[in-house]
C-alpha cells in the first residue's frame, strides 16, 4: 500500500520543514509513504526525511536532461537532490497548463530512464463521464504508456479533484481493475481522499494505496489517511 501526498503550490522550505520534522517522528511501519513538495521545498523535504523510509517526489519532471526550456526541471537534477520519484499528467497540468497524454508519456519515459519512481495520474471530467466516455478516456491515457516495476498509475476522476466529492468505493474499484486490464501497474485512487473515507476506498481489492491532494497538507489528517492504510 502506498500513500502519496501531492501538495500541490502549498508549503515554502519552512512549512515543509516544520511538516517534515513531525512527519519523521510518527509510527507509520506498514505503509510506503512519499510526499511531493512543490519544486523550492525538495531539498529541505530530502534533507529532512534522510534515513526515514518516507521518500520525497517532484510534482512534475521534464523530458530532457537540459536545455532551452525555461522553468522546467529534469530528472537528473531531481536525482541529483535525491528526489526519489515525480508525478507526472496530473489533471491540474492538464487543465492549466497544456499537459496531453503525449507529453505526459514523454515525462514518464525520461524518469523511468533516469532511475526515477512515476506517479503518472489519469482520469476522466465530469462531462467525458457523463457521456459514459469513462473507459475510452482511460484507455487514450493509459495506450501511451507501459508497465515497468517503477510506475504506478493514479486513477483521479477530474471532478473528485478538490471537490469532497469521492468516487464510491464500488466506482473506484470498478476504474481500478479496468486499469489493470489495461496496463500491470499498481493502481493508487485520487480525489477528495479524507481520513473518513480512506479506510473503505484503500480496502476495495484493486485499490493499491491513495493519491490525496488537500489532505495531505495537515499531518494528522495525512497520518490519518497513512494509519487506514496500514490496517487495511
Ligand atoms: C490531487 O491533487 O491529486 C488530489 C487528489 O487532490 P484532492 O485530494 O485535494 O482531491
Amino acid at each position: 500500500m502506498l500513500i502519496a501526498g501531492n501538495w500541490k503550490m502549498y508549503k515554502g522550505s519552512a512549512e515543509t520543514a516544520e511538516f517534515c520534522l513531525g512527519l519523521r517522528e510518527q509510527e507509520l511501519d506498514g505503509v510506503d509513504v512519499v510526499v511531493c513538495p512543490p519544486f523550492v521545498s525538495l531539498a529541505v523535504a530530502v534533507q529532512l526525511l534522510a534515513g526515514t523510509e518516507i521518500a520525497v517526489a517532484a510534482q512534475n519532471v521534464h523530458w530532457d536532461s537540459e536545455g532551452a526550456y525555461t522553468g522546467e526541471i529534469s530528472a537528473p537534477m531531481l536525482r541529483e537532490l535525491g528526489v526519489y520519484g515525480a508525478i507526472v499528467g496530473h489533471s491540474e497540468r492538464r487543465q492549466h497548463f497544456g499537459e496531453t497524454d503525449e507529453t505526459a508519456a514523454k515525462r514518464a519515459h525520461a524518469a523511468l530512464e533516469a532511475g526515477l519512481f512515476v506517479i503518472a495520474c489519469v482520469g476522466e471530467t465530469e462531462a467525458e463521464r457523463e457521456r459514459g466516455e469513462t473507459e475510452d478516456v482511460l484507455r487514450r491515457q493509459l495506450s501511451v504508456l507501459e508497465a515497468d516495476d517503477n510506475l504506478v498509475v493514479a486513477y483521479e476522476p477530474v471532478w473528485a479533484i478538490g471537490t469532497g466529492e469521492t468516487a464510491t468505493p464500488d466506482s473506484a474499484q470498478e476504474a481500478h481493475a479496468f486499469v489493470k486490464t489495461l496496463l500491470d501497474v499498481e493502481v493508487l485512487y485520487g480525489g477528495s481522499v479524507k481520513p473518513d473515507n480512506a479506510a473503505e476506498l484503500l480496502s476495495q481489492p484493486d485499490v493499491d494505496g491513495a493519491l490525496v491532494g488537500g489532505a495531505s497538507l495537515d499531518l494528522d489528517s495525512f497520518t490519518e489517511i497513512c494509519r487506514a492504510a496500514i490496517r487495511s
